[in-house]
């Protein structure tokens, strides 16, 4: 062995602890006790809990518990201060904003040490990630409050919003919830979690300093039932989450029929995949500090590694040697790699999950070269192999430093195990062949994907989900649009009756059957006409009672068949835009060929002429052909040595509900930006006036669409609704309807967190052009950011 590597062998590290003085003599300045900060001052304290240090198990301070009282107090400071700090330039806004972000650094220091002793996180981290990325994301939303009236036109703030963020990154979470929504005009009431609450509080500090106008933010500390009273409290506008999948379902049921905002960021069981021609130093190295990071306890932790089965074995090898190097310890000493888990219930919680994982078959390896402190919550690095997909380990999300392995033979396998789980956070690649990695990034069904790298968060790129682990995105243009709403939707006025007035069926005067044959209006599923499942089927009224038809009275087992079939057919979703757009103007051109037989068809249904609604469909399809090729993403350039390309994708299988009135523009409005944007479509036409679109199917056949990505089943509306909402096989749900039916589509959706649209009863005019559109283009996406690397 030559000298250097010798050294390197025998190099003992010597402690290198950072000093807590300063956070220590900010904790007896306000001496250990804190109340909430609302309206802009400390409130005196109440009944209190301790917040402890986690790697020492001493108490750092009392804080007190918020009650249903306190957040009425904060949601009328907030209330107050809307008004005057929305009234206010963007740039003065964005003054705040910038004040906020240089107070941040001033004392970058101070908040690193006070974030360590709170949350167990080792220093290094606080001091070089979360603390720095907190400053860049003020620095980031003062540029956009500035450029907001530009790049949003007639969108306007919700008005006060409920965050409510999670201990594993706190001040971090508190920068992706309070930037943008002061950026955009808002104001707030902030929860921290209950072990972490400690620079939510600082930061409150500097709120002050500032000069921030009172009442912009507050922040009200507490348990899970102050953040209920959050989520139940009339006066909020817009409720945005950052936690467990389990408390996210049950904010959505709390928060149905609310007409409140949701944003929800959720857990998750991200892959990271390693094929056999990656660069493998670097991909254990990435691995490190995909699962290690933070002790394991992140949303979007590599906790999932699935290597080829080629390299397997040398690839666990090696891992096992590097986790011998990883240092548990004191998080405050500078070269600790594993710091504290945050609370003795993680520790227990981890411990069971793994007790349970081990009885299933799991083997479980943990370096038996390191002590860990004899106090404090530590953990040692947990290496767990021997399992299938359905061992909890590998199904539940373990949020600590433990890593399952499993293997795959071919890349179709990966994309596989990669997808088989309910959460769809966040996905790794490691692979030298880049035409492969940008092959699988998009088949992986995860909101952020990285490739050749780990971890990489920005404020200009938007962080978010798909499936359980939640919809919404925080970060980029994304993240600013989801606090502000389009002006108009304000001015809503009810559907006086969504139904209509009911008709009395009544015999005709003519026989029916003078003029044609009797004629069947089937169902429509995987490009087949359908008998309804129940054998039963309900009367098309004219508007003075005249029986002109029937269609088939759609069940559970239909609403299941075109579920089927229109997941069959989500290769739609890769067709290229350019084939999709060319099929709408298909559709818009058959369409408009047979104007003069659909326009009567209207006239028969609703006694109105449809001339005018027929030319309109065509116009809409039209203009969504248009759009299939032009609603896209973008490319964003941040402070990394990547590029992240924000790509716009559909949310997969969309249940439609369409309106009782306008029989088929109401649902033509609806269908055209789901099919422009790749979804597939179980259609539930016009409760009341169906026909025009059992008669849609025939120009579907002719249109070139390809089975299964239109599914049409007739019936009652909010019956067949609440099916669709059940469904786990659907990825979302538009449902124009009454208040009553769409909280309840609202609620049911909460299963597999759909993402839901819901009409709530309101008057939504689908003739307007405003809805020709980003509007529906928008809720029929979600946006997954790539990470590339790039650059030098
Ligand atoms: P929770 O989801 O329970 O907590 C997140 C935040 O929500 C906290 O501020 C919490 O308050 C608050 N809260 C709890 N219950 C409610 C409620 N019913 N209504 C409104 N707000 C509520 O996470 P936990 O802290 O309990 O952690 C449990 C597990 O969740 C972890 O082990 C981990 O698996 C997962 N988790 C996932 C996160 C992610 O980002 N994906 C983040 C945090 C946890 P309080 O802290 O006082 O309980």
């Amino acid at each position: 062995m030559n000298k250097i590597a010798q050294i390197f062998e025998t190099l003992e590290y010597g402690p290198a602890p950072e000093a807590a003085d300063q956070a220590i003599a900010w904790l007896d300045q306000h001496e250990r006790r804190f109340g909430h900060f609302i309206n802009g001052e400390w409130t005196a304290s109440g009944t209190t809990f301790a917040t402890d240090n986690p790697a020492t198990g001493e108490k750092l301070a009392d804080l007190t518990e918020g009650t249903a009282a306190d957040i009425d107090q904060a949601v009328n400071a907030a209330r107050a201060a809307f008004g005057p700090w929305s009234a206010l330039s963007g740039y003065e806004r964005g003054k705040y904003l910038y004040a906020i972000a240089r107070a941040i650094q001033k004392h970058a220091r101070l908040f690193s040490v006070l974030e360590t002793l709170d949350n167990g996180k080792p220093i290094h981290e606080s001091r070089d990630i979360d603390i720095p990325l907190v400053a860049r994301h003020f620095y980031h939303h003062a540029g956009w409050a500035q450029h907001l009236q530009r790049e949003f036109p007639d969108h306007v703030p919700y008005g006060v919003c409920g965050q409510i963020i999670p201990w594993n990154f706190p001040l971090l979470m508190l920068a992706w919830k309070i930037a943008p929504a002061l950026a955009a005009g808002n104001t707030v009431i902030l929860k921290p979690a209950e072990f972490t609450s400690l620079t939510a509080l600082l930061f409150a500090e500097i709120c002050q300093r500032i000069g921030l106008p009172k009442g912009v933010v507050n922040i009200v500390t507490g348990q899970g039932e102050t953040g209920q009273a959050i989520v139940a409290h009339a006066g909020i506008d817009k409720i945005a989450f950052t936690g467990s999948t389990e408390v996210g379902k049950a904010i959505r049921v709390a928060t149905a029929g609310t007409g409140k905002g949701l944003s929800l960021e959720l857990g998750g069981k991200s892959p990271y995949i390693v094929f056999e021609d990656a660069d493998i130093d670097s991909a254990i190295e990435g691995l490190v500090d995909a699962i290690w990071f933070n002790q394991g306890q992140v949303c979007c932790a590599g906790s999932r590694l699935l290597v080829q089965e080629s390299i397997e074995e040398r690839f666990i090898t090696k891992l096992k040697k590097r986790m011998e190097t990883l240092r548990v310890g004191d998080p405050l000493d500078k070269s600790v790699d594993i710091g504290a888990m945050v609370a003795p219930v993680q520790v227990e919680r981890i411990r069971d999950l793994m007790g349970r994982g081990v009885a299933e078959g799991a083997l479980i390896y943990e370096p038996d070269n390191m002590t860990l402190p004899d106090r404090g919550c530590f953990l040692k690095p947990a290496l767990v192999t021997n399992v299938s997909p359905a061992n909890t380990l590998v199904a539940e999300e373990i949020f600590g430093p433990v890593l399952v392995a499993m293997s795959f033979r071919t890349p179709e396998e990966a994309v596989a195990l990669a997808n088989n789980t309910k959460y769809g956070l966040a996905a790794t690649i490691w692979s030298e062949n880049i035409n492969l990695a940008l092959d699988i990034a998009p088949k992986i069904k995860a909101g952020v994907v990285w490739i050749n790298g780990t971890n990489n968060f920005d404020a200009a790129v938007g962080f978010g989900g798909y499936k359980e682990s939640g919809f919404g995105r925080e970060g980029g243009r994304e993240g600013m649009g989801a606090y502000l709403r389009p002006a108009w939707e304000k001015d809503l006025k009810p559907f006086p009756s969504p139904n209509g007035e009911p008709i009395e069926p009544r015999e005709s005067a003519t026989n029916p059957l003078d003029t044609h044959l009797d004629q069947t209006a089937k169902m429509y599923i995987g490009g087949k006409q359908a008998r309804p499942d129940s054998g039963y089927t309900r009367r098309v009224l004219s508007p003075n009672g005249e029986i002109i038809g029937e269609v088939g009275e759609g069940n559970r087992k239909d609403i299941r068949n075109a579920v089927e079939a229109a997941r069959a057919a989500l290769g739609w979703s890769t067709t290229s835009a350019h084939s999709r757009a060319q099929i709408l103007y298909f559709l818009a051109e058959n369409l408009d060929y047979r104007r003069d037989e659909f326009a009567a068809r209207i006239k028969a249904q609703t006694g109105e002429d449809g001339t005018d609604e027929v030319a309109l469909s065509v116009e809409r399809l039209f203009a969504f052909a248009g759009w299939a090729d032009k609603y896209d993403g973008a490319v964003h350039n941040p402070p990394l040595r990547a590029v992240a390309a924000a790509m716009v994708e559909p949310l997969g299988v969309l249940g439609i509900v369409a309106p009782p009135s306008r029989p088929l523009l109401g649902s033509i409005a609806l269908l055209a930006p789901a099919l422009a944007m790749g979804n597939t479509v179980v259609l539930v036409p016009s409760v009341r006036s169906p026909l025009s679109i059992t008669d849609l199917y025939q120009v579907i056949e002719t249109s070139d669409v390809p089975s299964g990505v239109v599914n049409i089943v007739t019936g009652d509306s909010a019956t067949l609704a609440k099916t669709l909402a059940e469904h786990d096989g659907v990825d979302g749900l538009w449902f124009v309807g009454d208040a009553q039916a769409s909280a309840m589509v609202e609620k049911a959706s909460a299963g597999n967190l759909k993402q839901t649209w819901t009409s709530r009863g309101l008057y939504y005019n689908l003739a307007d052009r405003r809805f020709e559109g980003d509007y529906f283009l928008s809720k029929a996406t979600q946006v997954k950011n790539v990470w590339i690397p790039y650059g030098a």
